[in-house]
């Protein structure tokens, strides 16, 4: 047996296009793109202008099962399936999310696919890629400048310096910077006050850049983000500084959606990429807009399970019509089932297809929430070669059994051609075309009402209990005029409930709201179940470990 290529190693063996071609692909000439070396590039503001006028394609939402320390394998099938669509001769185009070097440089695992169904070039979208990270940490920090200057130059807005919301950020896991104290020194060096730092995908700039239409709305969406609370306790915007046309000067190339290629020439845009807990975990809606432009079918995903990414693109993100998705595609692998099903990490590897059919009921719970919506799906088992015949047979018959359609996928071994079955599947019900997607709630509705809703027909849960602060926090946003926003919620995404160990498919727990955070700009309420982390730490034995270039400049052991 040879060894497994690594998914770095398939990578670079690979052969790209020069971008440009891919951009013809669409339909695109070399106005339409500036050029970030040969295999990079954004899409001009222009050409994003004259794209609104085309017809938009279908949107495909790929989501998972709760995820497992298994590993679900998301983007993998996005990106099969996105090259799968081409392999039939449909104009597809793949829209994901960009990685953060927090995580890349911590946990193993890249943000780009896996196996044969990768985007390129892997390794400058897992650093550096085109910047927009850099410019979002940079727009942060700019602002959290702004407002200790602001303090220190006689404090004209009557800032709080114990309310103070607005963090630093960096975009690394570095847990010695959760909590600093800034401004000692003296009186030249500032105001001292006790400070943090969030990872870049974790500020509001992100969710924002990623709700944001345009450049104007993003101007708009920054100048109404709470930095602060007065010494009345009345919230302080960035507009109150009038900083928003500084910010929106920082990101104004950031906003442009990034175009790459798969392994198998399909085009991918690739732009923004906020956290699933504290914010909505999904690429940018100027990149999916531009996308379903551009292309007769797109394939897009949300983080975690179905719980939140699905949930918050479906409730969140997709408030925009031309960004409804016409189905949905659930990821489950035999191996996370299993674990759902009790099966310890070390014994994933024996057959065990009882605790397959306890599993399968956490998958059962988010076909039974994507029907909320009102969308059609099919279940993507995302095929590991340690999968064995009788347990695939046993999840295919589990899923007959209960109609849901489904399809074995191995876009990980074979790239396109091993989603092939999945493409078709989806290709027949789109023809069909039935649906009639809704929101879960309205946004008139109450906030205690919108979390209801979701906690009981997304969670399974039976009831919602608050803390006092969140009580109070509910009372004070209705006063401010942000009742109608929608809900953000910021839940474990190991658990269907907000208590990580309840794996599979728990009932008849209470989900309790310990706090908000609002994001005014982003445009949501974030109802915390938990502590969220928003600095993450490294592991033991951080992926940086195994990273080197060589003398050539060629990027090794990442990943
Ligand atoms: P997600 O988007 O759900 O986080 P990814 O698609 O990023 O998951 O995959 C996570 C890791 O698992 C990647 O390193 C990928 O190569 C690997 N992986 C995904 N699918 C398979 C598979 N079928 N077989 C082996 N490894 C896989």
């Amino acid at each position: 047996k040879t060894k497994m290529k690594s998914d770095i190693e398939i990578a670079q063996q690979a052969v790209m296009k020069p971008i440009i071609h891919i951009a013809e692909k669409l339909g695109l000439s070399d106005d339409d793109i500036e050029l970030y070396g040969k295999y990079k590039a954004k899409i001009s503001a222009d050409t994003l202008n004259t794209l609104k006028k085309n017809k938009a394609g279908k949107l495909i939402l790929v989501t998972a099962i709760n995820p497992t320390p298994a590993g679900e394998g998301k983007s993998t099938v996005t990106v099969g399936l996105g090259d799968a669509l081409n392999k039939l001769h449909k104009k597809a185009v793949i829209a994901m999310r960009e990685p953060s070097l927090g995580p890349t440089m911590g946990i193993k695992g890249g943000a780009a696919g896996g196996g044969k169904a990768q985007v390129l070039p892997m390794e400058d979208i897992n650093l550096h890629f085109t910047g927009d990270l850099h410019a979002i940490t940079t727009a942060n920090n700019a602002l959290a400048a702004l407002i200790d200057n602001h303090i220190h130059q006689g404090n004209e807005c009557r800032i709080d310096q114990r309310r103070i919301v607005w963090k630093r950020a960096v975009d690394l896991n570095d847990r010695a910077l959760r909590k600093v104290v800034i401004g000692l020194g003296g009186p030249l060096q500032g105001v001292p006050r006790e400070d943090g730092f969030d990872i870049t995908v974790a500020s509001e700039i992100m969710a924002v850049l990623c709700l944001a239409s345009d450049i104007n709305d993003l101007k708009t969406r920054l100048s109404r983000m709470v930095v602060a609370y007065n010494i009345d306790k009345a919230p302080v915007t960035v507009g109150d500084l009038k900083v928003e046309g500084a910010l929106t000067l920082l990101l104004k190339d950031a906003i442009k959606p990034n175009l790459v290629q798969t392994i198998e020439h399909s085009p991918a845009i690739i732009h923004g990429g906020p956290f699933a807990n504290i914010a909505h975990g999904c690429n940018s809606v100027i990149a999916t807009t531009a996308a379903v432009k551009l292309g007769d079918y797109v394939v897009t995903e949300a983080g975690f399970g179905a719980d939140l990414g699905a949930e918050k693109f479906l409730n969140i993100k997709s408030r925009n019509k031309e960004i409804n998705p016409e189905i949905v595609v659930i990821v489950a692998t035999i191996r996370a089932l299993k674990m759902h099903g009790g099966v310890s990490k070390q014994e994933l590897a024996m057959e065990n297809t009882e605790a397959l059919r306890t599993g399968f009921a956490n998958l059962q719970k988010h076909v039974e929430s994507i029907k909320e919506f009102g969308l059609p799906f099919v279940v993507a088992i995302n095929k590991f070669i340690t999968d064995t015949e009788s347990e695939i047979n046993v999840l295919k018959e589990l899923c007959e059994q209960a109609n849901i359609p489904v399809a074995l996928t191995e876009v990980w071994e074979k790239g396109g051609e091993g989603g092939l079955e999945l493409a078709q599947k989806i290709l027949a019900i789109l023809e069909k075309n039935e649906h009639t997607f809704q929101n879960l709630y309205s946004l008139e509705s109450t906030i205690e009402e919108k979390i209801l809703a979701i906690a009981t027909k997304i969670y399974g849960a039976n009831r919602v209990e608050y803390s006092s602060k969140a009580k109070k926090q509910i009372a004070d946003f209705e006063k401010f005029g942000w009742g109608n926003l929608p809900i953000c919620m910021a839940k474990t995404q190991y658990s269907l409930s907000d208590e990580p160990s309840l794996i599979g498919r728990p009932e008849g727990f209470s989900i309790t709201i310990r706090e908000f955070k609002p994001s005014i700009g982003a445009g949501f309420l974030v109802a915390l179940t938990g502590d969220v982390m928003t600095m993450p730490g490294l592991p033991k034995k951080p992926a940086a470990l195994n990273m080197d270039v060589d003398e050539d400049g060629k990027a090794v052991g990442l990943f």
